[in-house]
Order: structure tokens, then C-alpha cells, then sequence
């Protein structure tokens, strides 16, 4: 693997706003109006080839395609589980693969309880035929610098950060694998890497997704999933004012125990983390999502669940526990299921609303992540092939 830039050097045309857009064609004695169709036919249509671009001159699609509009990736392979979940490995430049995941909703799937907040939205009641809804998972990095022990990207260490085009590319191509009677009804950032680590090319991405003349999805539906980096959080809040979904990565109740599993609390230790989601400018009716990896012997005790239920008791949280899966990098291992069911029970009677993340697509590569790993290295950082989860 040659050795790459950690972001993206120049700016994609994918990644480029309307307006980008507009100025880069006036600048080629291009009208405004242009500028419209070339983002439309990107993100509302995820066409990348210029000579599909029938409205548009011949000239201009050459001129297009001489300044490099393509693809920003290719699918490598296709993966599809017994449970409908579709696993796209891309391979993107520089040797990075990332991976994005189609999850068909049901109870217990990953954030369906993202579903049930959404539910009564004005842009269901005008749809004719309901469609099945699908939880779609991206990434954001290829690797992470995060070091989370228990993590096979956190292992394996941080190869590069994808530009906001080729976050964006996940969503568009992943379009394509989706059944007629299907609808991406939420986007979570819970793929490898670490979301706000590179923020700017995260907020870009998210500008694009969420920008009417793309399909404009509301910002309610996608959910950034962090270890707590701090300032991040606050940018998020301040610059989209609260409206995409974020859920943290807490996995401990205390610095402690926090320290010795997710290396970032002792940048940002749950003190300041909590200020954060404190001030967090959340939408009435929303709530921050917790997420809780259970490591057995190490943060899954009724003890931990008290202390977690106090923790958390000034914020507006729904809590996500997310039995471990095993890693060839880590001999830690998730708990018995007796045990999720104990430490959901206690948070439950504390009055949190607790979901246990049912484990999707196990057939294909578990969790988001381990596939596009083991595409990359098959030895050190696969997953294990048993798992006590
Ligand atoms: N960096 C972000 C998003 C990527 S990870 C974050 O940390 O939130 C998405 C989720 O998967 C995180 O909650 C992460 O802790 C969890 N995760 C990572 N490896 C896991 C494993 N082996 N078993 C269970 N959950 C894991």
C-alpha cells in the first residue's frame, strides 16, 4: 500500500456545493443555471459518467470529464446475508477500502428506534406505497486513530481520511442495491473512522446530503456517531444547530475504566464530555443517542449500570448496548446474554429507554468496519471466527 495523504488534497467535484459549482462554470462563461443540473445529476440521480448528462452540451460534458468528474471509487464485491443485509466493499484510492452496510429495519436493528421518533413525518404520509426502511451504515475513515482496544479499526490504526466525495459516493452507490419497495430512511456515521476527527469533510458531506437539490435528506435522519471528541461536538451543534443525530460512544461510566479501553478520555474525559452533550443545542423531543459496547469483566456489571444510570441522568439519552464482538487483535470478549439482559433490566427500572443492538449481517462479517479490514489485511485484523456475543 503506497503511502497516501491523510485527506483528500484537492476538492472532488463530487464534493463540490451548488454554488461551488456555480462559480467553477461561470468561470468556464457558463450560465448559473448549469450548475443546478450538475449537482442534480450527481446527487439526486448518482449519475458520475458525462455522457449520460443528456441535457447538458456536448462541450460541457467534455469539459466535465477533462476535469476529472468520475467516480470517486469502485464496488469491489457485493455481500448479501440471509437477514437481507448488504454489505458494498469500495475500493477508493490509494489502496483504502471502506465499506458501507444496508440494514433492513426491524425491532432491535440498528437504531430502529431512530424509526419510531420518525415516524409520522410529513414525507411518509405523501408517499402512495409505504417503503420498507432501510438503515444504511458509511464510513468515514479507511482505519482509525482512535485506538479503541476493543475496535478492529482502532487496532489497526489510522490509513487515511476519506474526502466528504467519497463519504458521499457510499450513499449514492449503495442506492443502487436497494430492492424497488426500499428507502434509505436513515444514514448513521457508525462505519470505520472516527467522524469528527475529520470534521471538515464530514460537514461537507453532511452540507451535501442534506442540500434540497440533492435528495435533501433531513438532517433528523442521519445520526454521527463519535468517541466524544469535544470540540467536534460543539461544531456539529453549532454549525447544523443541533438538527443531525449524535450518538457517543461512552462504553464506561467512569475515567477509569474509560481510559483503559478508549485512549481519547484521557484527552476528553467524561467530565467534559458530559458538558458537551449538556450544551448540545438538542431539538425538542430528541434525544442524544449512548452508545455502550459491553466488554465482559471490564464495563458490565450492575455496579457500572447504576453508575452509568446516574451519569446519564442530566441528559435526554435513549441508551444502545452493543454486546462486543470478538476481534483477532483483542482477547477480549462481549458478555453472556444473561448478563446484556441484567444490565438493559437495570437501566430500564431507572427509567432509560435501552435498546440491545441485535447483531445483522453476522454471515457476511459482523460488525461495520471488519469487512473492508479484512479485505485490507486478512491476518491481523479480521475478525475472530467465534465470538461468545
Ligand atoms: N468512531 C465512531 C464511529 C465508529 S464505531 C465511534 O466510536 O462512535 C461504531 C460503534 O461500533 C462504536 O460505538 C464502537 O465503539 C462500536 N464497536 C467497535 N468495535 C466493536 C466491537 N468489536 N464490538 C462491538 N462494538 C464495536
Amino acid at each position: 500500500m503506497s503511502t497516501p495523504p491523510v485527506t483528500q488534497p484537492a476538492l472532488h467535484p463530487v464534493a463540490r456545493l451548488p454554488d461551488e459549482w456555480a462559480s467553477a462554470l461561470a468561470a468556464q462563461g457558463e450560465k448559473a443555471f448549469r450548475a443546478k443540473q450538475v449537482f442534480r445529476w450527481i446527487h439526486e440521480r448518482g449519475v458520475f459518467d458525462t455522457e449520460q448528462m443528456t441535457d447538458l452540451s456536448k462541450v460541457l460534458r467534455q469539459k466535465l470529464t477533462d476535469e476529472g468528474l468520475s467516480e470517486p471509487g469502485s464496488v469491489e464485491l457485493v455481500h448479501e446475508s440471509s437477514d437481507g443485509t448488504r454489505k458494498v466493499l469500495l475500493d477508493m484510492a490509494h489502496g483504502a477500502k471502506i465499506e458501507c452496510v444496508l440494514i433492513p429495519m426491524t425491532p432491535g436493528s440498528l437504531d430502529a428506534d431512530v424509526e419510531a421518533e420518525a415516524d409520522g413525518d410529513e414525507q411518509d404520509e405523501l408517499e402512495d406505497v409505504p417503503r420498507k426502511r432501510v438503515t444504511l451504515c458509511i464510513s468515514t475513515q479507511f482505519g482509525c486513530a482512535m485506538g479503541c482496544v476493543f475496535c478492529a479499526s482502532g487496532q489497526a490504526g489510522l490509513f487515511r481520511g476519506l474526502g466528504a466525495a467519497e463519504v458521499v459516493y457510499q450513499v449514492l452507490v449503495a442506492r443502487r442495491y436497494l430492492r424497488r419497495d426500499e428507502d434509505i430512511k436513515n444514514l448513521v456515521f457508525m462505519g470505520m473512522g472516527e467522524p469528527l476527527h475529520h470534521y471538515d469533510e464530514t460537514a461537507r458531506a453532511l452540507r451535501l446530503l442534506t442540500h434540497p437539490d440533492a435528495r435533501g435528506m433531513s438532517p433528523r435522519r442521519i445520526t454521527v456517531s463519535t468517541v466524544g471528541l469535544v470540540p467536534g461536538i460543539r461544531r456539529l451543534g453549532e454549525d447544523f444547530a443541533g438538527k443531525i443525530g449524535l450518538a457517543v460512544s461512552l462504553h464506561a461510566p467512569d475515567d477509569e475504566t474509560r481510559n483503559r479501553i478508549m485512549p481519547m478520555n484521557k484527552k476528553y474525559p467524561i467530565a467534559q464530555l458530559m458538558r458537551a452533550l449538556t450544551e448540545y443545542p438538542l431539538p425538542p423531543r430528541r434525544r442524544i443517542t449512548i452508545e455502550y459496547t459491553l466488554i465482559a469483566g471490564v464495563n458490565d456489571s450492575l455496579e457500572q449500570a447504576d453508575r452509568l444510570a446516574d451519569l446519564l441522568r442530566p441528559l435526554r439519552v435513549k441508551v444502545n448496548l452493543i454486546p462486543m464482538n470478538g476481534i483477532v487483535a483483542s482477547e477480549l470478549h462481549g458478555p453472556r446474554a444473561e448478563q446484556v439482559v441484567a444490565f438493559r433490566e437495570r437501566l430500564l427500572h431507572q427509567g432509560y429507554s435501552c435498546f440491545v443492538r441485535t447483531r445483522r449481517g453476522d454471515d457476511v462479517s459482523a460488525a461495520c468496519g471488519q469487512l473492508a479490514m479484512q479485505a485490507a489485511n486478512p491476518v491481523r485484523l479480521g475478525r475472530k471466527s467465534t465470538t461468545t456475543a
